[in-house]
């Protein structure tokens, strides 16, 4: 951002969780009727703790969601390893919605097996493909509830794991890992600004996540957010476009595991007295650009939706009431209208939180087609307001 010479590039100190994977992870069912002893690739979910050289070793029970979870009980719980095996629901066509649908059973699962003395939980990972891929992700531990270790593990592994135990109640399940929790660290969102030239104290920030897990380079998820997002100024100076409003980029921190960058953010915002007019986030991947949602008043949505004519004839038809993103959702409490960019949603969770997320998996020109559809709206919202 400084090589493109904007007007402002800075970092916002915060401090950020400290978690480590630790360099090695194994999984194995242990004494199978049909496989005998077989490996199984697992990944600690994060926040977990890991179980040391000493592993997890225990009977599996199965179950579909919390619900089930709590109507066995403590009695069926006790002193096993808790198998979350929900699928993402392939009939919704929005696979956030399907991710929003089974998240639970990685964010909650394990403390909550836990609180039915549960030893350890394995959970089925959340993509909308059946393949060899573990996903990883944020699990968190309730208060005073013992921390049990927890692993994903891929959902043709999920499958194979559920298919044996339909027969074989007795399996069982050792894993290895060494993840911990060390002390926060100091870190940084990374903003870039263009100033406004009649209204620079008017803010447009547009936005995606500089953190990824660390099981890849975290390219979709969201590398994507953060380029474009930076692609949105240096398209308007590529077009010797002067924005009349301050443009702002911006890498938010610690998304993925804890939010504490979106939320130091808003806060710095708040403190500075910043007047921010809008905001938009870019957190679904590099894909097709084809939509995108608003929360604010109904006259600032009213006005969102009144531009979606001239998106139809590049594709992009989906604009909607509802959206934002996890790292600008701090700023509603400041009443300033988040806008969600929506590419096309099919491919992101083959990808999301993999050891597979790398730049190769990224295509240049749907990302470059997303990052226009995103200047173009933010251009509108700079020449005629929100
Ligand atoms: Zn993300």
């Amino acid at each position: 951002m400084m090589t493109y010479g904007f007007d402002t590039v800075y970092l916002q100190p915060v401090m950020v969780p400290h978690w480590v994977r630790g360099d090695k992870e194994l999984g194995r069912i242990v004494n199978s009727k049909k496989l005998g002893s077989q490996e199984v690739k697992v990944v600690s979910l994060g926040n977990a703790v890991g179980t040391g050289p000493e592993g997890t070793l225990g009977q599996i029970i199965e179950v579909n969601d919390l619900q089930e979870l709590a109507a066995l009980g403590r009695d069926k719980i006790e002193g096993k390893i808790v198998f979350f095996n929900k699928s993402m629901d392939a009939k919704l066509i929005d696979t956030f919605r399907a991710y929003g649908g089974t998240s639970g059973q990685r964010g909650s699962g394990p403390s909550e097996a836990a609180k039915y003395g549960a030893i350890g939980a394995i959970v089925r990972s959340l993509s909308s493909f059946k393949d060899d891929v573990p996903h990883t992700g944020s699990t968190n531990y309730g208060l005073n509830v013992p921390k049990i270790p927890a692993v994903a593990i891929s959902t043709n592994d999920a499958d194979l794991l559920s298919g044996l135990l339909a027969d074989d109640k007795d399996l069982e399940f050792y894993f290895e890992t060494y993840a911990q929790m060390l002390p926060d660290v100091l870190s940084y969102n990374v903003v870039g600004e263009i100033r406004g030239s009649e209204f620079p104290d008017e803010i447009i920030a547009v936005g995606g996540h500089l953190d990824s897990w660390d099981l890849s380079e975290g390219a979709h998820d969201d590398g994507a957010g953060c380029v474009q997002s930076i692609e949105v100024l240096r398209l308007m100076q590529a077009v010797g476009y002067q924005p009349k409003r301050t443009i702002r980029a911006v890498m938010f921190m610690n998304e993925e595991n804890g939010l504490r960058g979106g939320r130091k953010y808003a806060a710095l915002a708040e403190e500075n007295n910043e007047n921010h007019i809008a905001a938009m986030e870019s957190d679904r991947g590099g894909f097709l650009p084809i939509g995108f949602g608003i929360s604010g008043t109904e006259a600032q949505q009213t006005k969102l939706l009144s531009w979606a004519s001239l998106f139809q004839p590049y594709g992009i038809y989906q604009f909607k009431k509802g959206g934002g993103g996890a790292d600008i959702s701090p700023l509603r409490t400041q009443d300033v209208p988040t806008i969600g960019f929506i590419p096309d949603g099919q491919r992101y969770f083959k990808y999301h939180h993999t050891p597979i997320d790398d730049f190769e998996a990224v295509n240049q020109r749907e990302l470059e087609m997303g990052a226009a559809a995103m200047a173009s709206v933010i251009f509108l919202i700079d020449k005629y307001g929100l």
